[in-house]
């Protein structure tokens, strides 16, 4: 495409037109021709043979051996003493936060620059979001802006963390881990211990991601994770619950599976549960494609090393982990200089067939969530004009890697 056909989106002359290039090369060197998509599933293990024994057996909905075998494999890989699958990593966030104590009317910090589901599982339980700011260089929660936030708003009373402009209970803390960068986690965990608020991680987005030797989702009360057909590995459609505390794993195993008594043959239920159980034929899809998740890794690690030293010189930022963490480089992230730049740029990308996309909106900008309390969100709005994710599949050039 030539400047031509942006002249026609009326945003006058691109400035940086061999900066937008040197980026689509880096794109063509590491996944061949467009069109590219952002993020591509993978299935080059034992996926069909186990949805063949999924059929075979004719267990293929919510009852099935697939599902404990995905969990055990789950709870091994992140090492975490118990994993509960669920229908999609929403529900397991949902249900995550009751199990954490939130309630209707209580609050809820988080952070703006997330994913919509991050929010909305929030918002499932009656609780209120509070946005504190991200860093800029994790783009998670900023542990500095989170205890600036509790230190000029709130005060405990009784084990009890109160907003004392709203009056309302702060109940749960759950940052996230964007794309697969850990967040400051530590430091975060200290600061809410020292607040008496519990930990809910979001780790739908940092399945392979460490913290030194220790997980990402393993720093809190529960962490959730998702299996969704754009995250690292996919059940189709997915999540996991994670917990070292056997009382959580119980409650999150009741209340996913409508929260039904064991007895032989009657249907008696203790309390309102939910369907949020994950089929079998989707557990047979994860328990393949856990088989294949550190291959996947070592390949994701070379294709972030790839843009890393394609675009060095570049000009932009190539967004990495912090020193002593391990991301899994589930989406690889640059930043543009400015939110027209990475307008231009996107505009000429997907135009060539190469899915960069934006990060997402703010929560804070969406009418559901332009009502809740922030703290500024300064980081937050700067990265929203400047990060652009890169496609960042497994080539096909290395499957040859990953068979069985
Ligand atoms: C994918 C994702 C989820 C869960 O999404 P589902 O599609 O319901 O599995 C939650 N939070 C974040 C940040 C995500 O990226």
């Amino acid at each position: 495409m030539s400047s031509t056909t942006l002249h026609r989106t009326g945003q006058g002359p691109m400035y940086n037109e061999t900066l937008y290039d040197t980026v689509l090369d880096a794109v063509s060197r590491l996944h061949g021709v467009p069109p590219t998509p952002l993020h591509r599933p993978v299935f080059r293990g034992r996926e069909k043979q186990l949805l063949a024994e999924c059929i075979d057996s004719n267990f293929v909905s919510s009852v099935g051996a697939m599902v404990s075998e995905f969990e055990e494999a789950v709870a091994r890989f992140v090492g975490a003493r118990f994993a509960v699958a669920t229908v999609n990593g929403t529900a397991a966030l949902h249900v995550a936060l009751m199990l954490a104590g939130v309630q209707r009317g209580d609050e809820v910090l988080s952070q703006a620059l997330t994913f919509i589901a991050t929010c909305n599982a929030l918002a499932y339980t009656g609780a209120h979001p509070v946005f504190v700011d991200v860093d800029k260089d994790t783009l998670g929660m900023s542990p500095d802006a989170l205890r600036r936030f509790l230190e000029a708003n709130v005060r405990v009373r009784e084990g009890v963390a109160w907003n004392i402009a709203t009056g309302r209970r702060i109940s749960a803390c759950v940052p996230m881990h964007t794309f697969g960068f850990p967040a400051r986690i530590a430091e975060i965990s200290q600061i809410c211990a020292d607040y008496s608020i519990p930990l809910v991680e979001d780790a739908a987005e940092s399945l392979g991601s460490w913290v030194g030797e220790r997980h990402t989702g393993t720093f809190g009360r529960l962490a959730t994770l998702s299996f969704n057909g754009n995250k690292i590995i996919t059940t189709g459609g997915g999540g996991m619950i994670v917990t070292d505390d056997e009382v959580l794993a119980r409650r999150a195993k009741h209340l996913t599976t409508t929260a039904k008594v064991p007895h032989l043959y009657e249907f008696v239920h203790d309390e309102v549960g939910y369907n949020y159980r994950l089929p079998n034929l989707n557990a047979a899809l994860g328990c393949a494609q856990m088989e294949k998740l550190s291959t996947m890794l070592v390949v994701k690690a070379d294709i972030a090393n790839g843009y890393r030293e394609m675009l060095a010189a570049s000009g932009l930022t190539v967004v990495d982990g912090l020193p002593g963490t391990t991301p899994n480089y589930w989406l690889n992230a640059v930043l543009f200089g400015s939110l027209r730049e990475r307008d231009e740029f996107l505009e000429y990308s997907n135009s060539k067939g190469v899915m960069a996309r934006p990060v997402w909106r703010l929560m804070s900008r969406l009418p559901m969530y332009s009502g809740c309390q922030n703290d500024g969100l300064e980081n937050s709005k700067w990265l929203e004009e400047r990060v652009v994710n890169l496609p960042s599949s497994v080539p096909e050039a290395r499957f040859g890697g990953l068979e069985a």
